[in-house]
């Protein structure tokens, strides 16, 4: 993408009622823009972090075995009188009238909605188990948006949503979940830790948030150190295997929110220097609730036996919209972000010091060239601007390696590499700087780990 050619409105000042980094950056950088309390749009920038953000996501659901569609952000109260969340769910519940007078809702969430689709098609316990999951924009009317799309009104959601026969079923498409999240997070670059959580409006009895640790988190959190250390489960992870071992391990040590925490517990549990109580955010949330929409929605199946059993679910949701602000909390300085490469807007951007002339022009135009062909995903600052614009622009987007050039090294045949992250430069042959790049970006795609 030429920078010349491209929609980039960054800020030179600092919002200043923006209250936390992430936020101050996706506003600088000219990430998003709010249109309403708590609502935003997602400038070309921020939308290609989103949607790398969204492509993992999809891709580890799509590994553990569960299966996308697409259901829609409006939805009829009668569905939602059915489970009897019509009138518990209260004002964070966006109520719609049609021209009929017919009543309608922005969806907050699917349970309703994703049971309807299931009691209509699925008939028998041979089509279980069964997932269905959707990335679709949710509405809840927060009593106090914050923090720009941390906590917005209008927020994209991932949820996906388990049928099982029996319990011990349900508890193993949990298993397939909760291994499904911390490869999602992981390949982020995030440590997001499952912590037992309350089950809040959504009801049930097995639990976990992922937490990603932050100053600026809104949750009190109490967890064992060790559990930043554990291992990832790598891409071939039987999803149609036993899990159980990876989910006791990691829920082995202890981990709560403060809803959720017994004190007397956690210090027992945990010795003194292992101890972490601090705050996080909450980036995903993931329910076992058995039969509590699908027996008043009737959602059942046809047994063995040939009688009718009421089906098992769980829900599994995970914020992109806030998952992005909460990638920026954990890696960012004083000059802006610093993205990790999975989900970095692009993996690095070609700087022409002297746009305008000819030779430099040329020099450049080969090799972004070149870095295109090679399948590095390229910014090129071709913009007729001083050095000092260009460095400070391409450290506050935070593209994790700039690769500078000019007239000075085009004549010595050398080009510049600076690392965003260490800020570490390395001067190399012209000839060499694709190879190099490559090698560097490729291995933090984190497309197998
Ligand atoms: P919170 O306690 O932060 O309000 P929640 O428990 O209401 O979250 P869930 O219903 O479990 O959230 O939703 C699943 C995920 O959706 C959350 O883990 C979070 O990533 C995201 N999410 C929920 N509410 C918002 C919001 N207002 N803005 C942005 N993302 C949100
Ligand atoms: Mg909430």
């Amino acid at each position: 993408m030429r920078l010349s050619r491209y929609f980039l409105p960054v800020l030179r000042d600092v919002p200043k009622d923006a209250e936390i980094a992430s936020h101050r950056l996706m506003l600088r950088a000219g990430m998003i823009k709010q249109q309403a309390s708590g609502l935003y749009s997602w400038l070309p920038l921020g939308y290609k972090v989103l949607m790398k953000v969204k492509a993992i996501i999809e891709e580890e659901q799509n590994r553990s075995g569960a299966i996308e569609l697409m259901m829609p952000t409006i939805q009829s109260a009668d569905l939602w009188r059915e489970s009897g969340r019509y009138d518990a769910y209260g004002k964070e519940m966006l109520r719609i009238e049609d021209r009929h007078e017919r009543e309608f809702l922005y969806g907050p969430t699917n349970e309703e909605m994703v049971t309807d689709i299931f009691r209509t098609y699925v008939k028998s316990y041979k089509d279980l188990p069964l997932n269905l999951y959707h990335v679709q924009w949710k509405f809840r009317d927060e009593v106090r948006p914050r923090f720009g799309t941390m906590r917005s009104r209008e927020f994209l959601m991932k949820d996906a949503y388990s049928f099982d026969l029996n319990k011990e079923d349900a508890v193993k498409a949990y298993e397939r979940m909760f291994v499904a999240y911390l490869r999602t997070y992981a390949r982020m670059g995030l440590t997001a830790i499952p912590m037992r959580a309350d089950t809040g409006p959504i009801g049930g009895d097995l639990s976990h948030e992922w937490i990603v640790l932050a100053d600026t988190g809104e949750s009190a959190v109490f967890c064992d150190r060790r559990l930043l250390d554990k291992s990832i489960p790598g891409p071939d992870v039987d999803f149609r295997g036993d899990l159980k071992p990876i989910f006791n391990d990691w829920t082995s040590l202890y981990a709560a929110t403060e809803e959720m925490v017994d004190m007397a517990e956690y210090e027992a549990a945990v010795p003194e220097e292992f101890r972490i109580s601090a705050r996080g955010i909450e980036v995903g949330h993931i329910f076992y609730f058995g039969t509590k929409y699908s027996e008043p929605m009737k959602a059942t199946v046809t047994g063995p036996d040939g009688k009718e059993i009421t089906v098992h679910m769980g829900s599994y949701g995970v914020g992109p919209t806030r998952v992005v602000p909460a990638i920026i909390e954990a890696f960012h300085d004083e000059a802006g972000i610093v993205w990790p490469v999975s989900v970095a807007p692009f993996e690095a951007v070609l700087i022409n010091l002297k746009a305008g002339d000819a030779e430099c022009d040329a020099a450049c135009d080969k090799l972004y060239a070149e870095l295109n062909a090679a399948g590095l995903d390229m910014l090129y600052d071709d913009r007729d601007q001083g050095a000092g614009a260009k460095f400070t622009t391409a450290d506050l987007i935070g593209i994790p390696y700039q690769i500078i050039l000019g007239p000075r090294g085009l004549k010595a045949g050398e080009a510049e590499i600076k690392h965003r992250k260490t800020g570490e430069r390395e001067t190399l042959a012209i000839a060499d700087a694709v190879a190099r790049l490559k090698g560097l970006i490729e291995p933090q795609r984190k497309t197998d780990i």
